[in-house]
């Protein structure tokens, strides 16, 4: 900053300022102006609409650069500024009034002055006593806590006056500040800024009014840009002593903010609105709600599936012949099978089954009343042995199952799987229903619930070993159904061939549990692919709304940008707040929807009767991966805002 000493008397000096808009068609918004204004001097700036008041207006204020020529204020060579000092120079020596107050709608009294102070980075204690002060300096201490809706025009202008005495500026800018009053409101703004300039503060107010430009002791006129100086020489200044002297206080220093007070400034933002921040974080709250629930249930959805698949898979054995050129080898297995595999070390149950030839076997419900009405079925029958019913995990709807006896004694007696039992029309033991199979008659002494293991016994009609090698001269067991101790599998598949064949264990074949690791994470990854897919896809719509507000948030508060800036903001300070809005809705979005998924999670398990199984790092990713959307959805809107021009911005 260069600091020139012989101009520290002049509050301001412009010297051959111009301003150009315009690269091709250029306007020449102000020509060669040279103006400089002392401590305590009032000057009113008058000009027809389009004469280049405002551009003026805003030079002085540091929202705009000449295109040519130089501005001092205080003795600071403007030009040379940092857009940080400049903002630094609005915040500490100038204040603004303007033609619609630009007071922050949802913020109290108190709030809206107390905001001249954020950005002067100042800490925030003696900032409510300060604000207060200045309130009773216009006369408003009764109405500190209202908001400015319930003020009149003329309290809501003092409200405006009040923030910019905040920091004890050297100049108020006033732009039009009766342009939206009544005639009695806006003659009592004019007394008190009067009293201002009286009490040594130095004002320039830009007017279209002749009677507010009349009570200024300097005027000075513009059209086309060029500045004529029309003061009556016989109107009276007042006293030099009286003046608050330009005390060449020093270069200001560059605007700043706490952390803070932009985190205030953020949630202030989005309280404004409650029900729309709200409406905006549902996209958010809905997509990790989502997110965080299906993955929850899925991992205690897949932990139940997988932990009975696995204990099931994991503990199946079966024993068969090994298939020849003849088929399989129907004497490879011993008729004492199961016994001679309940006696390793491992086996949990064992159970021989074998399909008898039904081919010309045909089952029917008996007594038949009508032999003409006869339906017969085509249905599996099975040999069993009596300890294949635990080795299957077979549960009984009625009656009993086989026994050793039955087996030994050649009885006539049958289990019937559901299916089988329903299709026979047999639904309970209690009246000794009985069915023929081939020639001979069965009596139904067990009707089975479900099995775990060998599904092709729920149609099947189960017969005793002994009675099958009579009746229909099986001559071995086919098949040894084993269930083994969890992790015991791999041992008793090398063991039980030699078990049951120590002569020619290759004779046997054992089919064995595939690998549950494998199958468990096959399933698993597919599963989560799907539900992270679904999640993230409503994440994007969560994205899109949080974008789409916080755009449509900048686009209705471009006036209060425009203040902001006005008051100290840089770019920087204006991006920064709405990300950090943003953001913050990301962050509040990703607790309640972690919160509430855990909930789902937690309400369905325990409708279930299931364990609830959460990834500990669910909860607290999501608020991060909220925060992250936040921050990408509000990065456009929030460059938008800081781009905006203060000048266009407190016009609109
Ligand atoms: P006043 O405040 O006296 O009504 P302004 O200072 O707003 O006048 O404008 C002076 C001239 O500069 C006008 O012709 C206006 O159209 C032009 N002007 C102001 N701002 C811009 C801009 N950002 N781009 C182009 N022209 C502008």
């Amino acid at each position: 900053m260069t600091a020139a000493p012989d101009r520290t008397e002049h509050v301001l000096e412009l010297k051959q300022v111009s301003r150009q808009y315009g690269r091709e068609v250029t306007i020449e918004a102000l020509r060669e102006v040279n103006l400089s204004l002392e401590p305590g001097d009032c000057l009113a700036i008058t000009g027809p609409s389009g004469a280049g008041k405002s551009t003026l207006l805003n030079i002085i204020g540091c929202l705009d650069r000449p295109t040519s020529g130089n501005y001092f204020f205080e003795g600071i060579d403007t030009t040379t500024l940092s857009d940080h000092e400049r903002a630094g120079l609005r915040s500490q020596r100038i204040g603004f009034v303007f033609q619609s107050f630009h007071l922050l709608p949802h913020r109290s009294v108190l709030e809206n002055v107390m905001l001249a102070d954020v950005y002067r980075k100042q800490s925030q204690r003696g900032r409510c006593e300060r604000a207060l002060a200045a309130i009773e300096r216009v006369g408003l201490a009764h109405r500190a806590d209202f908001l400015p809706s319930k003020l009149s025009g003329g309290e809501r202008q003092r409200v405006a006056i009040a923030r910019a005495l905040v920091g004890s500026p050297s100049l108020l800018l006033c732009d039009e500040p009766t342009g939206n009053l009544d005639s009695k409101s806006a003659a009592e703004i004019l007394d008190f800024l009067e009293q201002l300039n009286l009490q040594g503060m130095t004002l320039i107010i830009v007017t279209h009014d002749e009677n507010v430009a009349r009570r200024a002791a300097r005027r000075v006129h513009i059209i086309d840009g060029t500045l004529t100086d029309i003061t009556d020489q016989t109107s009276s200044r007042i006293p030099a002593e009286a003046a608050m002297k330009s005390d060449a206080r020093g270069a200001p220093l560059p605007s700043g903010m706490a952390f803070r007070d932009l985190l205030e400034e953020a949630i202030a933002g989005m309280f404004a609105r409650p029900l729309r921040t709200l409406l905006t974080m549902l996209g958010v709250v809905i997509g990790l709600t989502a997110l965080v629930a299906t993955v929850g249930l899925s991992f205690t959805a897949n932990n139940r599936i997988i932990s009975q698949f696995d204990e099931l898979a994991a503990t199946e054995v079966i024993v068969t012949g090994k298939s020849g050129l003849t088929g399989v080898d129907p004497l490879a297995l011993p008729w004492d099978a199961a016994e001679r595999l309940l006696r390793l070390n491992g086996v949990v149950a064992a159970g021989t089954m074998s399909a008898v030839d039904t081919s010309e076997v045909l089952v029917s419900a008996s007594p038949v009343r009508d032999p003409r009405r006869q339906t017969a079925f085509n249905l599996a029958i099975h040999a069993a042995s009596p300890s294949l019913f635990a080795a299957v995990r077979a549960d009984l709807e009625s009656g009993r199952f086989m026994d050793e006896g039955h087996s030994q004694r050649m009885d006539r007696v049958a289990v019937l799987g559901p299916t089988a039992a329903q299709r026979l029309g047999i639904v309970s033991v209690e009246h000794l229903p009985a069915i023929t199979i081939g020639d001979y008659r069965y009596l139904v002494i067990g009707i089975l619930r479900g099995v775990a293991r060998q599904p092709a016994l729920l149609g099947s009609v189960i017969i005793p070993e002994g009675t099958a090698r009579h009746d229909f001269g099986l001559q071995r067991p086919l098949s040894v159904v084993i269930e083994t101790r969890i992790g015991a599998a791999s041992l008793i598949v090398q063991q039980s061939p030699l078990a049951l064949r120590p002569d020619d264990p290759s004779a046997l074949r054992v089919e064995f549990p595939p690998e549950p690791q494998r199958v468990r994470d096959a399933v698993q990854s597919d599963l989560n692919a799907m539900l992270l897919l679904l999640g993230g896809l409503s994440l994007i719509v969560g994205a899109i709304g949080i974008g789409n507000i916080t755009l449509v948030s900048v686009m209705e508060r471009i006036g209060e940008i425009g203040l902001r800036r006005a008051i100290g903001a840089t770019r920087k300070h204006i991006a920064i707040q709405f990300l950090l809005e943003s953001a913050t809705m990301g962050i509040v979005g990703g607790i309640l929807g972690a919160s509430l998924g855990v909930l789902i999670v937690v309400a369905v398990s325990a409708y279930q009767v299931w364990t609830p199984v959460l990834d500990p790092a669910a909860p607290i990713l999501a608020p991060v991966v909220g925060g992250a959307i936040g921050l990408v959805s509000g990065t456009y809107p929030a460059l938008r805002a800081a781009r905006l021009e203060p000048v266009e911005a407190l016009r609109n």
